[in-house]
C-alpha cells in the first residue's frame, strides 16, 4: 500500500491538489460492486465482492472529500453498478454537493437491470447521464463479447439493452443532451465486423457511439497488441460509409470526437492504447472496498487503502489530508510508457475491481 503519512507541503497544495506531473484531480470514479451479471471475456469480474465493502455513509465521505479536492465530475461505475441496492440512495444523498461545485453525475451500465421503473427512479434520484454498454448488433457477436453460452442468451442480452436505452430515454436521458450514449469494446478478431453496424445502429437511435480500442487492464484477458483494432482503423472503416470530420478531444477527456458531414450527429472514438492520454488524465478511481488508485493500469495492491479514514472517529480534514497526498504523489503515465522497453506495471489491477 502507499504510505499513509502525509507529505509536509501537501497542508499547502490541499484545496486543489496537482500531481507531480501538473495534473489537477477532477474526475471521481467509484467503483459499487465489483461483480457483475456477465462475464465479458475483455474484462473478466471476480463474480464475488472483495471483503470491506464501504457502507454508503463511508462512499458519501470519499465524494465529499473528493469533492473538496476539486473533482467535479462522478461516475458510479463497477462491476455493474446497477446490481447495488443502495444506488439510488447514494444519488440523492450526493445532491447536495452540487452547491459544493459537483458538476456532474454519469454511470457506466451494461444496461441488462435498466427496467423502465429503475431509470425513472435514477433520473429522479438526481442522475444527469448514463452510458451503457453494448458490443454487437447481432445475437452472437453479443455472446461472444459478453461471455455468454450461446446465441439464444446473446439476443436476450442485445434485446435487453436496446430496450434499456429507450427506457432511460424515455425517463428524461437525451441523447441529444449527451445524457445518453453507447459504450462499445473493439477487439480485432472477435467483433471487428461490428464496428460499421453498431455506428449505424447508433446512428438510428440518435446515440453517440463511443468506440473503446481493447484495453490491457487486468492479467486475466490476455490481452495482445495484435487484438486491438486501432481507433484510426475504426474510423476509416466509418468514414468510408458516412464522411466525418473532427471536433477534438475535450481537455482531460479520454474520448475524441467526430461529427458526421451528413448531419447524423457525432461519434467517438477512445484510443488509450493507439493515442494514450495520460498528459492531462485528471482521474481517481476507488474501489468498491475502498483503495483509491490513481491509474486504471496501477499494479495490485499498490493503491491507497482508505478505509483507516473512514472509521465513525475520523475526521473529514484527514481523509482530504490523505488523499491529497495521493494525488500530489502521483506520477503514472502507464498508457505512455506501454509501448516503452519497461512498461511500469508488470500486474494489473483487474478492470471490474477499479471500475473501467
Ligand atoms: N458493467 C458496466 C459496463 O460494462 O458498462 C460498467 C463497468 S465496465 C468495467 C466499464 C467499461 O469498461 C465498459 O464500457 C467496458 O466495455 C469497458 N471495458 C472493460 N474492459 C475493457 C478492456 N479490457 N478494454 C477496453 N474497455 C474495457
Ligand atoms: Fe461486466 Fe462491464 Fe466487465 Fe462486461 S465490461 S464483465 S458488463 S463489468
Amino acid at each position: 500500500m502507499a504510505s499513509a503519512a502525509p507529505h509536509p507541503e501537501t497542508v499547502a497544495t490541499l484545496a486543489h491538489p496537482s500531481d507531480r506531473l501538473g495534473r489537477p484531480l477532477g474526475v471521481l470514479r467509484l467503483s459499487l460492486t465489483a461483480r457483475c451479471n456477465l462475464a465479458c471475456p475483455y474484462c473478466l469480474p471476480d463474480g464475488v465482492e472483495p471483503p470491506g465493502l464501504l457502507t454508503l455513509a463511508q462512499r458519501l465521505r470519499v465524494i465529499e472529500a473528493a469533492v473538496a479536492l476539486g473533482v467535479r465530475s462522478l461516475r458510479l461505475t463497477g462491476g455493474e453498478p446497477l446490481l447495488h441496492p443502495q444506488l439510488e440512495e447514494l444519488i440523492r444523498a450526493v445532491q447536495p454537493l452540487r452547491a459544493r461545485g459537483l458538476g456532474e453525475i454519469a454511470l457506466t451500465s451494461n444496461g441488462l437491470l435498466l427496467t423502465a421503473e429503475r431509470a425513472q427512479q435514477l433520473r429522479a434520484a438526481g442522475l444527469d447521464r448514463i452510458t451503457l454498454s453494448l458490443d454487437g448488433t447481432t445475437a452472437g457477436s453479443v455472446a461472444r463479447m459478453a461471455g455468454l453460452a450461446d446465441a439464444a442468451a446473446g439476443e436476450r442480452v442485445l434485446a435487453a439493452v436496446l430496450a434499456a436505452i429507450e427506457h432511460a430515454r424515455a425517463a428524461g436521458f437525451d441523447p441529444a443532451r449527451g445524457a445518453l450514449k453507447l459504450n462499445a469494446v473493439i477487439q480485432r478478431g472477435a467483433n471487428d465486423d461490428q464496428v460499421l453496424p453498431l455506428a449505424a445502429l447508433a446512428r438510428e437511435r440518435g446515440l453517440e457511439l463511443r468506440l473503446i480500442e481493447f484495453m490491457d487492464v487486468g492479467s486475466r484477458n490476455g490481452w495482445q497488441s495484435e487484438a486491438v483494432l486501432s481507433a484510426a482503423e475504426m474510423l476509416e472503416q466509418i468514414g468510408s460509409s458516412w464522411p466525418l470530420e473532427p471536433l477534438g478531444r475535450t481537455a482531460h477527456g479520454t474520448a475524441s470526437r467526430w461529427r458526421y458531414l451528413d448531419g447524423g450527429g457525432s461519434l467517438a472514438v477512445v484510443a488509450s492504447v493507439s493515442a494514450p492520454f495520460c498528459g492531462d488524465c485528471n482521474r481517481l478511481r476507488v474501489t468498491a472496498d475502498g483503495v483509491a488508485y490513481t491509474c486504471l493500469f496501477a499494479a495490485p495492491g499498490s493503491g491507497l487503502d482508505l478505509k483507516p479514514w473512514l472509521q465513525e472517529e475520523s475526521g473529514a480534514a484527514e481523509l482530504e489530508l490523505a488523499m491529497a497526498d495521493l494525488w500530489n504523489q502521483r506520477s503514472d503515465r502507464y498508457s505512455e510508457e506501454r509501448n516503452t522497453a519497461k512498461p511500469a506495471n508488470s500486474t494489473r489491477a483487474e478492470m471490474a475491481y477499479l471500475g473501467g
